[in-house]
């Protein structure tokens, strides 16, 4: 496993477990899959409701908590002040810990104007040493930069969708200036068009590997965090084993070609349930 330093100092592994669409009662079974196999952040959220399924899957391994990391995030309709610090609370006790990791803003909703507020709590957590690290999800540079301005804990990282129909260039070109990660959400494309693309087919085959695992890789060499998520457990093991091998520079400029900016989900702007 390799881990990256964020930008307050805290270590966290580069390739994590998503498990957003798994049901509850399936977190448990595919968290403790994925801790066996290795994985040991694991990236949920409130509104994915099974922070409750996870926490059991925490609360039974013999992995210890300090070599866990766990990420959650503040939904929409949770954002303000005040409403952060109670959501927090409550996922806090869902998951069973007393301390998360990282914790984030899902989405700017920027039509609201509170983010502000909300990232203002996270640094209030922070301060209390509730959480390890803060930051956000689906922000665009207005939306950092604001962050930039007016708050005084720097985010560690930006949790955007990101898979090489979707490069993000801009985005880890201002992470990259201001020491804030980028994090790929879908970084499988979720399981789409992307692993059929016959580039990505041509490098996997000539490495004995899957597209899956290409792609991963694609992301590691940028960089950039990963959190695959998968309730397979054959494909919770493929899209582990992605530390033996490397791409070379030409593979990686190949695939950097078949980039079409292609979103799967909402553009952050357009994003505005609550
Ligand atoms: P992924 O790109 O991780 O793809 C997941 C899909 O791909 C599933 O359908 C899975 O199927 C399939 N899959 C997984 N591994 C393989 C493989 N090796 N070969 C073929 N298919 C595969 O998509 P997600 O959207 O789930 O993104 C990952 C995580 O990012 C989420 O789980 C969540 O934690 C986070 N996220 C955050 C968002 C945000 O707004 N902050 C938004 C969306 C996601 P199966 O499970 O059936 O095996």
């Amino acid at each position: 496993m390799d881990y990256v330093t964020l930008n307050n100092g805290v270590k966290m592994p580069q390739l994590g477990f998503g498990v957003w669409q798994v049901k509850d009662d399936e977190a448990t079974a595919a968290v403790t899959k994925a801790l066996e196999v290795g994985y040991r952040s694991i990236d949920t959220a409130m509104i994915y409701k099974n922070e409750k399924g996870v926490g059991e899957a925490l609360q039974a391994t013999s992995v210890p908590r300090e070599e866990l990391f766990i990420t959650t995030k503040v939904w929409n309709s949770d954002q303000g002040y005040e409403n952060t610090l109670r959501a927090f609370d409550e996922s806090l006790e869902r998951l069973g810990l007393d301390y998360v990791d990282l914790y984030l803003i899902h989405w700017p909703t920027p039509q609201f104007d509170d983010y502000v507020d909300t990232y203002k709590a996270l640094e209030k957590l922070y301060q209390d040493g509730k959480v390890k690290a803060i930051g956000v999800c689906n922000f665009e540079i207005e939306h950092l930069q604001r962050l930039l301005d007016e708050c005084d804990v720097k985010p560690v990282l930006n949790q955007i969708e990101c898979h090489p129909y979707l490069a993000q260039n801009e985005l880890k070109e201002f992470g990259a200036k201001h020491d804030i990660f980028i994090e790929a959400w879908s970084p499988l494309d979720q399981g789409g068009e992307v692993l059929q693309d016959e580039v990505i087919k041509s490098i996997a085959a000539d490495r004995n590997k899957t597209a899956a695992q290409v792609v991963l890789r694609w992301h590691l060499q940028n960089n950039t965090i990963v959190i695959p998520k998968s309730v397979t457990p054959s494909r919770i093991e493929e899209n582990f084993d992605v530390f033996d091998f490397e791409l070379s520079e030409e593979d990686m400029a190949q695939i950097n070609e078949i980039n079409r900016n292609r979103r799967k989900g909402a553009h952050p702007n357009d994003m505005n349930k609550r």
